[in-house]
């Protein structure tokens, strides 16, 4: 595989930018698709042109560039130009490589938005190109997702020159299957998703890659599904020991965890590992079907450990852990970066006198020993990767596996994609469970919402306020944390106001926790770490700032964190958008709370092309396909897929070589894989 450097222009500092994404030679670049295209056949001419569009022109220079020094940082560059239908000006700010280059009565393309000054169109800072040598106008443009300093132009220019490099790029997809399916051949594939002349041979170009990467998915679960029923263990003989256990709880469970449990102990008893996923909302009560299971795993001589995304919520599940085994023998240990004696505590693990192990990914480190590990329970599961539970699963004997996940997904989806693994569903709260109240609401209602807010401090309860960002950035006109902070500070000066955001260090974020919990703190000012589990029953109130810019099924997981004591609990999103979808989002909040709803409404707002966000779903982060709008594509690999497992499409043993392999390759970061 050639490197990317070996293309012109990509020196160390721009190799280093894309090696950041993954992308390392020629190959690798190719599959960078756009994020979306910008159609720019249509030329207008300068009368014709609506203020405010974005248009190509193709039009004569009258004057060339004449450069003007507003101030010390501002230079303008300004030509005139003309067309049959009349003349613009034309300008670009600090750019003086213009100088010099257009000469008058030379045609020129440009493509820009056209604005006023005065009466007089002018149009600002355009692409400007020379007929023949075009590139960025008058076709249609890939518009990639950027990162460090690299520019549309950049990239695409690149883009063409590897396609150049490349050539004819040899088809993996077997030619039965593309035929039987009416699927693109990789090269008009390839050259298509990056350069279509046409918006058809775009979609008939992405259909081929959605159709690859679901395909690949589909093939590589299917793959990890044989493996895994190929798997041995002993089961766990004692399995009526879970009673005394529920027995012990200062309260019932619900129906919804009895049958969870039910299903957790039919599946212990067998020789194949469990390996089993529990889907339930934000406060159902997955933490003590956890406990019930690693109960029994103790009582049947192994150990157990659990593993939490952040040091808070490992802090949490513990000190959970020892109030439900109180009145047992169990021992429990806390496995985090900050635990002290961490020696010492090692040691208790690995010789056994620890029978149930929580943790944040401490626990996954080589230098973490266990002592016949037969449960391992990953929570909050979309927070890891792939890698990290085929690791903890690693320090066991094929031991037994839940996985956690608070963000429902439509359950058509979860067949597909969590085709390896079995299903239970929480889908009932606690009784006595208020729903938040939920509102959306604009600037104006701002000095209500704070009176609100005060009123129920004063009475004794605690709040939060979530902002989407941790400092102030001076491009966007974000609410953030800190600055929340401070108004609220000035505001209610008698209450006490915290503050709490990802750029802490745990130990920092725990102490604001614990003075949260232990009510020295009124008001909680945080980002989105407070998204996952954590548990303050006395808080009543959260208000999200830019709620527009957070995703439906967080926006969610941050309302369960309220509401999970006695008294009404209330959610005041503040949303300064008038975005019908954005506007139909926050109603789809305010009506629902039903979390599998929620996910599929939030599916169904985002378009396709809608990249952003998979991860709050515990989806799988796809390189392309959306698995909501495309699943007809999805259910068509799905087919294939399975036929291709079962020998249906008759393949050669080759042509499933090149399939497995590629599959196991592609498989993303964030699918459920064991
Ligand atoms: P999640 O599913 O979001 O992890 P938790 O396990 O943290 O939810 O449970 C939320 C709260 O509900 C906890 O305070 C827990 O003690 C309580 N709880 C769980 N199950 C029940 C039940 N059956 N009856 C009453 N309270 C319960
Ligand atoms: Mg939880």
């Amino acid at each position: 595989m050639e490197s990317i450097k070996t293309l012109h222009g990509v020196g160390p500092e721009r190799a280093k930018v894309f090696e950041k994404k993954g992308i390392k030679t020629v190959n690798d670049l190719l599959y960078y698709f756009p994020r979306t295209h910008e159609d720019r056949t249509h030329f207008t001419d300068i009368k014709e042109s609506v203020v405010g569009e974005f248009v190509c022109f193709s039009v004569t220079v009258y004057s060339p560039i004449r450069e003007s020094r507003i101030r010390k940082n501002l230079t303008l560059y300004q030509m005139t130009v003309f067309d049959e239908s009349g003349s613009m000006n034309v300008v670009w700010y600090n750019n003086r490589f213009l100088k010099g280059a257009f000469l008058t009565g030379e045609n020129v393309l440009l493509f820009g938005k056209v604005t006023l000054s005065g009466s007089k169109k002018v149009l600002q800072n355009p692409i400007y190109e020379k007929p023949k040598k075009q590139h960025f106008i008058g076709r249609i443009v890939p518009i990639y997702p950027l990162s460090g300093n690299l520019s549309q132009k950049i990239i695409a220019t690149l883009m063409e020159e590897a396609l150049e490099k490349v050539g004819t790029i040899s088809e993996y997809m077997p030619k039965t299957i593309l035929q039987k399916y009416g699927i693109a051949d990789i090269n008009f594939a390839m050259k298509n998703i990056h350069f279509p002349s046409k918006i058809e041979d775009y979609n008939f170009a992405r259909k081929r890659f959605v159709f690859e990467e679901l395909l690949f998915l589909r093939l590589a679960l299917l793959s990890r599904r044989e493996s895994n029923t190929k798997k041995e263990r002993m089961p766990f003989e004692n399995i009526d020991c879970v009673k005394s256990f529920i027995d012990s709880l200062p309260f019932s469970l619900t129906n919804a965890q009895k049958r969870v449990v039910d299903e957790i102990m039919e599946d212990v008893k067998k020789r194949v590992p469990m390996n089993r996923l529990i889907e339930g909302d934000v406060g159902s009560g997955k933490t003590v079907v956890a406990a019930a299971a690693m109960y029994v795993a103790v009582k049947n001589g192994y150990q157990s450990v659990i593993m939490a995304p952040t040091e808070i919520l490992a802090n949490q599940h513990f000190e959970t852990f020892n109030k439900l085994f109180e009145n047992t023998d169990l021992k429990i240990a806390l496995l985090t970066k900050s635990t002290k004696n961490k020696q010492k505590v090692l040691e208790q693990i690995k010789n056994g006198e620890y029978q149930i192990i929580v943790g944040t990914n401490a626990v996954i480190q080589d230098k973490v020993l266990y002592n016949n590990l037969g449960l391992t329970i990953t929570d909050e599961q979309h927070r890891f990767g792939v890698s990290q539970r085929a690791k903890l699963n690693e320090k066991g004997d094929n031991p037994n596996t839940i996985i956690m996940t608070a963000t429902p997904i439509p359950r058509t989806l979860s067949l597909i994609l969590y085709g390896d693994l079995d299903i239970s569903i929480i889908d009932e709260l606690p009784p006595g469970r208020k729903p938040a109240q939920t509102f959306a609401v604009d600037e104006k209602m701002r000095k209500r919402v704070y009176a609100f807010l005060e009123k129920n401090v004063k009475a004794g309860m605690q709040g939060y306020v979530v902002c989407p960002l941790i400092e102030e950035s001076e491009t966007e006109d974000l609410a953030n944390a800190e600055s929340v902070c401070k108004t609220l500070k000035n505001l209610f000066p008698n209450f006490n106001i915290g503050l709490i955001h990802g750029k802490m260090k745990a130990d920092e974020k725990d102490t604001v926790m614990q003075e949260f919990l232990d009510k020295n703190i009124d008001i909680l000012v945080s980002t989105t770490v407070i998204e996952v589990g954590v548990n303050v029953p006395n808080s009543n109130i959260m208000i999200i700032e830019n709620a527009e810019r957070f995703g439906l099924a967080t926006l969610h997981q941050l309302r369960g964190r309220v509401g999970r004591g006695c008294e009404q609990s209330y959610c005041i999103m503040f949303c300064n958008s008038d975005n019908e979808i954005t506007k139909k989002r926050m109603e789809t909040l305010c009506k629902s709370n039903d979390g599998f709803y929620i996910s599929e409404e939030d599916l169904k707002l985002r378009g396709p092309g809608d990249f952003f966000g998979t991860r709050q779903h515990g989806l799988p982060e796809m390189k392309i396909a959306n698995l909501f709008s495309d699943r007809d594509i999805l259910a068509l690999a799905d087919k294939v897929a399975e036929d291709i497992a079962t020998k249906k499409e008759n393949l050669t043993l080759e042509e499933e070589k090149i399939l497995f392999g590629y599959a196991e390759k592609a498989i993303p970061d964030s699918i459920i894989l064991n």
